[in-house]
């Protein structure tokens, strides 16, 4: 299997790291910066960084299509932190971030507010036997998120991960912390994508 990263910006080499400790010899992880790579990719990660950085140059180089056509078909997408901005179908109040709109849902960009810019949280999340930590950067929260999405974790009134169909989103960074689930579960969907 062939796992892409978009590697425009942001918590690239932290993903790449995580990446290769739990996958198979033969899997192969990608650093996407140009058209046309994503298309050859079974999977693919949008990272954590600064979603209107990364939305400009996503659109500029014509990944941002590709990435469309590629969920489109079934290929599994992991999205996390400004990637969860990027994949959502509407932007609170936002302008500057061109929205892929993957799954069915709002989000709001570093809605837990400036006083908990970075914080921790132990999540109960559906599906998890043990709760996971969370690890927070000036994260996004989901507000609302339609019928076909399922919640996976919440923190108040946001949700905070969620999953409709192949894309997996979710509003930390998976990739900070030595737990490796929701990377485990990103390489099922794309085992199970590969057999159908
Ligand atoms: N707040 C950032 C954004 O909206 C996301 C922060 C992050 O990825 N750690 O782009």
């Amino acid at each position: 299997m062939q796992i892409g990263i978009i590697a425009l910006q942001g918590d690239v080499s932290e993903h790449i790291d995580v990446m290769k400790k739990s996958l198979k010899g033969t899997d192969l992880v990608v650093q996407i910066r140009r058209a046309g790579i994503v298309p050859l990719c079974q999977g693919l990660v949008l990272p954590g960084g600064e979603s209107t950085t990364i939305s400009r140059q996503l659109e500029s180089t014509g990944i941002a299509n590709e990435i469309k056509m590629a969920a489109s078909a079934g290929k599994p997408v992991l999205a996390t932190c400004a990637g969860l901005v990027l994949v959502a179908k509407e932007i609170e109040g936002n302008s500057s971030v061109k929205p892929l709109e993957l799954i069915d849902i709002k989000v709001g960009r570093n809605i837990f507010g400036p006083q908990r810019n970075s914080f921790e949280a132990d999540l109960d999340v559906k599906g998890f036997d043990k709760p996971y930590k969370a690890v927070f950067i000036r994260a996004p929260g989901i507000v609302n998120a339609g019928p076909d999405v399922d919640i996976l974790a919440s923190i108040g009134d946001f949700a905070v991960a969620a999953r409709q169909g192949n894309v997996l989103c979710l509003a930390f960074h998976p990739e900070l912390t030595v737990d490796l689930r929701f990377h485990q579960l990103f390489f099922k969907m794309m085992r199970q994508a590969k057999e159908t």
